[in-house]
């Protein structure tokens, strides 16, 4: 009898943990995050394929969620101009080549908006051929950055040369955002007053640190920043500086992808490996 009683009690008890992250979902904007969109077979974590995005893309077309831009909710943040019923953000970070070769086509076939978080130090220019090639992959040129923000892309930004901002001072933090900011403007490229933390890391051991570089941000023109923490962030956003996105890996088979978008995937990580 107590065996049942706590077994219930257990139920209840998950059934209430689960309601409780449904609601952030229901009442919530999915921020997704992807890095690198390849061909063929060439799927890993950072790498998701045309293949799946396809079929991510169709999934979000079919079931009437509407994507939008990083000024769409700005507006929302800053003017409490509502959100479209079923809003999804389509977030990349560093602004790989192949965001231009491999997803631009694709954000025109299905009609879905991205937000691409560029590093403004990689961009490839006539004046900067001294980089490449770069070890962490080929990075867009200017006027393929142009080309994308004429219709289905906006642009923020992700630090000057992709360094952790958990691993600088505040001064070396208001450089990197001068820097950035510099470049990104003599480039001529229209970037939104947004940040994208470096591998998602925002001074996670040092609250005060972490106030200190939000009014940073603030200061340097900033009015919106994502980390990653596999979480939906209820509406209204509580923090414009910490906003929640979802890592899509290219290991997620579509239904893992489902889950992502419904904001459960970070249970469903812990109860999958509670059980390995
Ligand atoms: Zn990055």
């Amino acid at each position: 009898m107590i065996y049942l009683l706590i077994g219930i009690t257990g139920l209840v008890l998950v059934a209430a943990f689960l309601f409780i992250e449904m609601s952030s979902f229901f009442g919530g904007l999915p921020v997704l995050n992807y890095h690198n969109i390849s061909v063929g077979n060439n799927y890993d974590w950072h790498n998701v394929t045309t293949g799946q995005l396809r079929k991510q893309f169709e999934y979000l077309n079919k079931n009437g969620y509407t994507t939008i831009f990083i000024s769409d909710l700005l507006e929302h943040v800053e003017q409490k101009k509502p959100l479209p019923a079923k809003p999804v953000m389509i977030t990349l970070d560093d602004g790989y080549r192949d965001n231009f070769t491999n997803l631009y086509p694709l954000l025109k076939e299905y009609n879905i908006r991205a937000n691409i978080f560029l590093v403004a130090g990689f961009i490839q220019s006539p004046d900067n051929k001294h980089l490449s090639p770069n070890p962490m992959g080929e990075f867009m040129y200017v006027d393929e950055a142009l080309e994308m923000s004429k219709d289905l892309v906006q642009f923020g930004s992700h630090s000057y040369s992709h360094q952790s901002y958990a691993a600088l001072s505040l001064p070396e933090i208001e450089i990197d955002l001068r820097k950035t900011k510099e470049r990104l403007q003599e480039l001529g490229i229209p970037v939104q007053p947004c940040h994208a933390y470096i591998y998602g890391a925002y001074n996670q051991n040092d609250d005060n640190k972490r106030a200190a570089m939000f009014e940073l941000m603030k200061q340097n023109g900033m009015r919106l920043a994502f980390r990653v923490s596999n979480w939906v962030d209820k509406l209204p956003i509580k923090n414009p500086f910490f906003i929640s996105r979802i890592h899509v890996s290219g290991l997620f088979p579509l239904w893992k992808f489902k889950v992502a978008v419904w904001g459960f995937i970070k249970i469903f990580n812990r109860l999958e490996s509670i059980m390995k």
